[in-house]
């Protein structure tokens, strides 16, 4: 207990001792501060005498007579006796107390936990059952918090989730419940609510209060949720459907692009079973060999000469077809599988280049992506020298594209892992440049040989007057910091023209070519070199 009582005297003097104290006459006491009170009252006799737990004092209680009484030692033992044993009731009820608030809290954030919300949650359905009321269920998910956990460390990661419980208690009345359930994962109970409305208000409130940046221990974090909305009684009749199916709704949301709300829909359940059998699927994937790597070539726009290609992944899905990344990779990630998956490209990329070079016997480069969770893995630099011993191929004829976000989420660390691939002679290119924000100046530090400039910017070229004015400045900033500049997804001549016009010195994209699996490439390959030769020729 932290109470310490203010005035001097009696009470502070049983307080601070622990023991009994008895005046006889307070008129003729000088320490007692109260004195003209009692006069006043007629009292003159006092004692108090301290309620115990151990050595803590909890509480004094104090006692006054109209007599002049001088001490009583039987009856001072006794209170001592008294004391303790009211200090013992006390204690054990603030132990069940405590006891109560951690068997029904989350200890990290103050808020109700999974049991106490389904008491509230018992309570509430008994409501709604009896007078035909409406619930919603919001699961809400935090997203890339594992990652930011991982990266940043987790009290870190404890306090962005006490300050986000904070937030999140603060987008709800007193009447509904907010839980956490563990993790990163919150559920809220909002009752008696008049139309779906009122709920997409909730989930608006949640999104935005999260949206401000986070500023803790010196770093700002940025951090979205994702919701997913069930309501009772349309989507479950009980707590546990409706959970399972606002849960639904919240990987849903998350596959949408995150940092939104979805309401539960039945089809969604189909969509689930799907991908729950697709990841199932990935786990095997490698060693059954479903993974095929095709090549995009990249153009010289002066010569029409192909300097190499892309490697990008394909995954051959015995019942869904040949996937893009964009359907697996993300999983790979989260899972962790995209590290053996990223070692598997690597190394097939490297050998396809190495037999592409030794049938046309022109020098090719082979430009690989590196996911997130592959540039920050302490074994990078041994896969990449694997991949290159394994295939003899040379070190510069491997290129590594980085997307400018992972360069730029830790600098520091960045800037040693880049400058031990290029000591190895590897080319670097930074992927989707232009999407990421990132400043010349910050670009310069990193030892990249080549910038891409990001699809997205050439899609509206020439006629978008800001997408020119981007590209133009990404060339010339190339060239000042004397970079290659290869323009990504170009698919018509006009676009291509004007690259070219504006010193761009290479292309990728379906106007040339789509990927294409490593035979069709080797294919095109002797087509282009007799292309060239007769250019040359004429
Ligand atoms: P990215 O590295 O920016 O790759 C370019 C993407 O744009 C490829 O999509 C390519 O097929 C597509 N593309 C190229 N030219 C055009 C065009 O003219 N028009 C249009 N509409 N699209 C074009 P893809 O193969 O689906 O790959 C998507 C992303 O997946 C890649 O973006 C890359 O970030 C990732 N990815 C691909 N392969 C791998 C891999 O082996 N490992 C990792 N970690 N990521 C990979
Ligand atoms: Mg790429
Ligand atoms: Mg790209």
């Amino acid at each position: 207990m932290t109470f310490q009582p203010t005035h001097r005297g009696l009470v502070r003097q049983v307080w601070m001792s622990g023991t009994p104290h008895w005046i006889p006459d307070v008129s003729r006491d000088e320490g007692f501060q109260r004195a003209q009170l009692a006069a006043r009252a007629g009292l003159h006799g006092a004692f108090a005498f301290p309620v115990l737990a151990g050595n803590v004092t909890l509480a004094v209680l104090e006692f006054f007579s109209r007599e002049i009484r001088n001490p009583d030692p039987s009856l001072l033992q006794m209170v001592r006796v008294i004391g303790s044993q009211i200090g013992q009731f006390m204690a054990r009820k603030q132990a069940e107390e405590n006891l109560l608030y951690v068997a029904t809290h989350d200890t990290l954030t103050g808020l109700p936990n999974r049991y106490m919300f389904n008491q509230r949650f018992a309570h509430a359905l008994n409501n709604a059952q009896r007078y035909r009321k409406t619930m919603a269920l919001l699961f809400l998910d935090l997203d890339r918090f594992k990652f930011i956990n991982d990266t940043l460390g987790h009290p870190f990661g404890d306090r962005l989730l006490q300050e986000a419980a904070a937030r999140l208690r603060m987008c709800l009345r007193e009447s509904d419940t907010i839980a956490r359930f563990g993790g990163d994962e919150f559920v809220a109970l909002i009752e008696d609510f008049s139309e779906p409305g009122d709920v997409i208000s909730v989930a608006q409130k949640i999104l935005h209060a999260l949206r401000w940046p986070f500023m803790l221990q010196g770093e700002t974090c940025h951090l979205t949720a994702s919701i997913g909305i069930s309501l009772y009684p349309n989507d479950g009749a009980d707590f546990a459907n409706l959970l399972k199916n606002a849960d639904i709704a919240t990987y849903r949301a998350k596959e949408q692009g995150k940092n939104n709300y979805l309401f539960y829909s039945g089809e969604m359940n189909d969509h689930l079973s799907a991908r729950i059998a697709k990841e199932t699927r990935l786990q095997g994937a490698l060693e059954r060999n479903e993974f095929i790597l095709h090549y995009e070539p990249k153009v010289e726009i002066n010569t029409g000469r192909i300097t190499g290609m892309e490697a990008l992944i394909r995954w051959q899905h015995p019942d869904l077809g040949l996937l893009p990344p964009v359907e697996f990779i993300g999983h790979a990630e989260d899972s962790g599988l995209i590290i053996p998956i990223g070692a598997w490209v690597l190394r097939i990329a490297c050998a396809h280049n190495q037999t592409l070079q030794s049938r046309v016997a022109t020098p090719l480069t082979v430009s690989v992506n590196l996911s997130a969770r592959q540039f920050e893995d302490k074994h990078l630099l041994r896969e990449i020298e694997r991949a290159l011993s394994e295939s003899s191929l040379k070190p510069n004829c491997l290129e590594l594209e980085i997307t400018e976000t992972m360069v730029m989420r830790d600098t520091q660390s960045s800037k040693k892992i880049l400058d031990g691939i290029k000591s190895m002679g590897i080319r670097l290119a930074i992927d989707d440049f232009g999407t990421g924000y990132s400043s010349l100046a910050s670009i310069k530090r990193f030892p990249f040989d080549c910038i891409k400039i990001d699809r997205s910017f050439i899609k509206d070229i020439p006629q978008d007057p800001d997408d020119v004015a981007i590209t133009q400045a990404i060339i010339a900033m190339a060239h000042s910091l004397r970079l290659k500049v290869i323009a990504e997804g170009v698919e018509t001549q006009e676009q291509l023209d004007f690259l070219g016009e504006h010193g761009c010195h290479e292309f990728q994209g379906y106007f040339f070519r789509k990927p294409q699996p490593a035979e069709d490439f080797s294919k095109l390959l002797r087509d282009n070199a007799g292309t060239l030769a007769l250019a040359a020729a004429g």
